[in-house]
């Protein structure tokens, strides 16, 4: 929290009483924003919360893509000259408006998307964070100077907006995703199409609606400098094939990003690939117990177990497993589940049936392979039949099995042990995601031989916290089949921009590098 959160309007709370369709209406309203005009009937949106309809909407199909996509390159071509600080003050403007609709946008998230409401408000602070973050890279997009071997050259490095950015999202970030790649591609100086996930667009067209709103109010930004495709993978398919399409930044499923990653690169666009985890955490015995435990509880069963941060695989040493699984078990009997939108509630709803159906799927093939399952059964939440609530999992595995080895995105937690550390890295690493890690341990040795060359094989590995929950400042990503992609944090802006190498000769002779003669008699 900081001084400017003071600007935070006071809670306000929508109404639910007449059914989350009309809330969606009214919190639109709220935000100055129509549906009217994507109102159609290509697309169904359902709320995880009870399974009710919330809206139908119009899908984009492939000539209104094109269209889209030339628009895009028009706007690119104003925006990438106009000097950066100034793309930044869109995006401060932009910031601002989000930090004003906060409660509004982190409600509608919820009604959404199913995660409970202080995870939606984090989520949201995270697409204020980001902002700031924008503005400020938005005057340090700096490039280098190296020293040339030649006398009276400079030898330089710089950066030029690259041009449309497609970002594909996935439905368990509405909404902070699409900002990490967006606010910083808007600065970076290129244009931005969104292709939401089928199951969050309401999101969507509120985040980006606001930002359309910024937008037309600034004197700098052309039209059409954010645009939002509404569809499903087909519709994504079209920006990843697009030659049009520079930049396509996919967030979602291995299988989606073995599909988006091959297809951009066979046109030699540039893949940014946010693919699924399988996230471990080693438990030595030297940790602190008690924060062990509150970390894997959260990092297991926040937003119902589907981050791709979410923490799938428990590594307990020998001797500590059969109390610390004893007690992770009656803290998960503990933990309130229902309505997202209720502040006592820890686990909120998985987001469809289908999410549900590869739970129970994964859990017997877990009795089958040997684990005993506590919890995972569906739990009845009072006038929501249609919703898939559930009691998170814990699974005791006598092995690293098959199905441990997959990532099923919902509530399972899977309990190895090891013997020593060496065994415990292995297993941490014997997986083909490479997403997020963390050890609990007090040993130093310990922590940092997780951390070094010979450790956690990841794009993000803690100590003494959970696999979840990364700030925005560090490069976000994972590598082996979670695409080694950086969306958004430290250096990733590059993504977004092309390298320029310049050498300048200020001397009056032309000497050629690597001490090459090629004379000629000529003045
Ligand atoms: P998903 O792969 O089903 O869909 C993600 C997006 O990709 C959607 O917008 C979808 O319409 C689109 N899509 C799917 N197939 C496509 C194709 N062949 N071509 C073009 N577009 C396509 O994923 P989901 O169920 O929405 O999200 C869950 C998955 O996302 C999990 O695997 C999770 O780990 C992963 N995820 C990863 C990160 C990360 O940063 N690494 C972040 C969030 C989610």
């Amino acid at each position: 929290m900081n001084a400017l959160d003071t600007m935070i309007s006071p809670a306000t709370a929508y109404s639910v009483a007449g059914g989350f369709a009309d809330a969606v209406v009214d919190i639109f309203a709220h935000l100055d924003l129509s549906l009217d005009t994507r109102k159609g009937d290509g697309l169904a949106v359902f709320s995880p919360i009870d399974g009710s309809q919330l809206a139908s909407l119009r899908t984009d199909e492939a000539g209104d893509m094109d269209a889209m996509v030339a628009n895009a390159r028009t706007a690119f071509a104003a925006w990438r000259d106009v000097p950066a600080p100034h793309r930044g003050e869109l995006v401060r403007r932009y910031g601002l408006l989000v930090r004003e609709h906060k409660e509004a946008l982190s409600q509608l998230l919820t009604i959404e998307n199913g995660k409970i409401l202080t995870e939606a408000r984090g989520e949201v602070q995270e697409v204020i964070d980001i902002c700031e973050y924008a503005v400020g890279l938005s005057r340090q997009l700096f490039g280098l100077t190296i020293a040339s071997e030649r006398a009276e050259h400079r030898l330089t490095e710089y950066w030029h907006p690259l041009g449309v950015l497609g970002l594909i999202s996935a439905f368990n970030f509405p909404a902070a995703v699409w900002a990490w790649g967006t606010t910083v591609a808007l600065v970076c100086g290129d244009s931005a199409i969104w292709k939401p996930s089928e199951k969050t667009p309401l999101t969507a067209l509120a985040f980006a609606g606001l930002l359309q709103k910024a937008a037309a109010d600034y004197e700098f930004a052309p039209d059409h400098l954010v645009q939002v495709a509404i569809g499903d993978a087909a519709c994504g398919a079209i920006l990843a094939d697009h030659p049009d399409v520079a930049i396509v930044s996919a967030t979602g499923s291995v299988r989606m990003g073995q599909d988006v990653g091959v297809r951009v690169q066979r046109r030699f666009g540039r893949p940014v690939l946010e693919l699924g985890g399988n996230n471990a955490a080693i438990v030595a015995p030297s940790a602190d117990m008690g924060l062990a435990l509150r970390g894997t509880i959260f990092a297991a069963t926040g937003t119902c177990g589907q981050r791709c941060t979410t923490l799938r695989r428990l590594i307990a040493h020998e001797d500590i497993r059969g109390d610390f699984v004893k007690r992770l078990i009656a803290a998960v009997g503990s933990l309130n589940i229902g309505s997202p939108l209720d502040d006592a509630t820890h686990v909120g709803p998985l987001i469809d049936k289908a999410a549900f159906d590869a739970m129970q799927r994964a859990l017997e093939q877990a009795r089958r392979e040997g684990g005993t399952v506590h919890g995972g059964e569906r739990i009845e939440v009072a006038g929501s039949p249609n919703a898939y609530y559930v009691r998170p999992a814990i699974v005791e595995m006598p092995a690293q099995t098959d199905i441990v080895r997959e990532e099923t995105f919902a509530p399972i937690l899977y309990v190895l042990s090891y013997g020593d550390f060496a065994e415990a890295i292995a297993l941490q690493n014997g997986v083909s995601q490479g997403l997020s890690s963390s050890v609990f341990t007090s040993d130093v040795r310990e922590a940092e031989k997780f951390q070094s060359a010979q450790g956690s094989d990841c794009g993000i590995a803690n100590v003494n916290i959970g696999t979840s929950g990364a700030e925005i400042g560090g490069a976000f990503g994972g590598e082996k089949v979670t695409g080694g992609g950086r969306v958004s944090g430290s250096d990733s802006w590059k993504n977004y921009m092309r390298r320029v190498t310049a050498t300048v000769n200020y001397s009056t002779s032309l000497p050629l590098a690597q001490g090459v003669k090629f004379d000629l008699d000529i003045d």
